[in-house]
């Protein structure tokens, strides 16, 4: 077992990453100091005398943070995955603050920028490797988003990914995974005592490689992309949860261990001006605020160990019911722009985020 990550049991960790200046940005920074857990944010007249607030998280990483830095901190969370655990690893922020970088990489990926999901996945293939004279593992990976409070399936086979026709050829020769028939429509989210809390509806695909992670990631990205409703990047306005079962028997005794990880890129967290949106795009924003705050209320509530978690007020906290409290280990990453005119986002993100560190 992997002891360390035992601490963490039933605690839910917080780790904030300033995005660096992109090219032709203005270098008005609001990030005063960062050290290993704090970071001060320089604040204009109209947020109070003081000029600055401080927050305090589990780990900071500044804008020169590698992916592998951030990685390597939370590859333990991610190895106790094989002895059973369930994982829950978030991306939280406003849009453009750096979620997708983290949790996926920037558009052209190199080995370098790989994110935290494509390492994952190669860290598990690599520890169920040197496992396999005591363990057979089974890994397999779902890709769903839920937009609108609906869930959909990334990786359906006859979605409109059809062009991409690799993810047939994945299905096709996995013995475990029978194709499932077309779901454009919204998936119901099950409980069984077997699975716990899922989606068993939506393509479950076995994967031994990272070769095919990065396929399968290619085709849910576009799926992604292509059932965009609207003229605005969907991507920012749906969570998108990629998630990992795992199924290990010890070859000795026969006994099965089943673990799960949900790697979650969370829609933008900023407010909408209600005034100057309506329709579809209203909808949008009012179907985020409600998740976003479930998810909070959820965590808040674990945190006062209330005899009631309010699991049920949305989706997104009732597909990730196994992975919140109880034995579970959870990993918010919260991101924020170094930029001066993201002040306001920022400071709301930074005390959503210490809300959720109280746990
Ligand atoms: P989000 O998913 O939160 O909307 P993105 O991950 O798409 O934000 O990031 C916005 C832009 O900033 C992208 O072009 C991305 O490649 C870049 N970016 C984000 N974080 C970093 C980082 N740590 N280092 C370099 N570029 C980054
Ligand atoms: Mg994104």
């Amino acid at each position: 077992l992997y002891n360390q990550v035992q601490d963490l049991k039933g605690n839910i960790r917080v780790y904030c990453r300033v995005r660096p200046f992109l090219p032709g940005q203005s270098n008005l920074s609001t990030v005063g100091h960062i050290d290993d857990g704090s970071i001060t944010i320089l604040t204009p007249p109209k947020y109070g005398k003081e000029g600055h607030k401080s927050f305090t998280f589990n780990k900071v990483f500044g804008p020169f943070a590698t992916q592998e830095e951030v990685f390597s901190d939370t590859q333990p969370l991610i190895r106790s995955v094989l002895d059973g655990y369930n994982v829950c690893i978030f991306a939280y922020g406003q849009t453009g603050a750096g979620k997708t970088y983290t949790m996926s990489g920037p558009k052209v990926l190199t080995e370098q920028s790989f994110g935290v999901n494509y390492r994952a996945l190669n860290d598990l293939f690599h520890i169920s490797k040197e496992r396999k004279d005591t363990f057979c593992y089974e890994i397999s990976v779902q890709m769903i988003e839920i937009y609108n409070e609906q869930v959909r399936d990334l990786l359906a086979s006859d979605g409109p990914h059809k062009r991409y026709p690799s993810i047939l050829f994945l299905l096709k020769f996995s013995p475990f995974c029978p194709r499932k028939p077309l779901h454009v429509d919204t998936l119901d989210i099950r409980n069984s005592s077997q699975t716990g809390f899922a989606v068993p509806d939506a393509n479950s695909v076995p994967v031994t490689s990272t070769t095919e992670v990065i396929e399968l990631m290619d085709i849910g990205q576009k799926n992604r992309a292509v059932s965009a409703t609207s003229m605005n990047d969907r991507s920012s306005r749906s969570h998108s949860c990629l998630t990992i079962h795992v199924q290990g028997r010890e070859l000795a005794s026969g006994a099965f261990v089943r673990g799960s990880m949900h790697l979650v890129d969370l829609a933008g967290s900023e407010r909408v001006n209600k005034s100057e949106v309506k329709g579809d795009r209203l909808k949008e924003a009012q179907h985020i605020n409600k998740s976003l705050a479930a998810l909070g209320d959820v965590i808040s509530a674990l945190a006062q160990k209330s005899s009631h978690i309010p699991y049920r007020n949305s989706k997104l906290t009732q597909l990730l019911q196994d992975s919140l409290g109880g034995q579970a280990k959870t990993l918010m990453f919260v991101h924020i722009s170094p930029e001066a005119d993201a002040i306001s986002e920022t400071l709301s993100t930074l005390k959503f985020a210490e809300r959720v560190a109280m746990v």
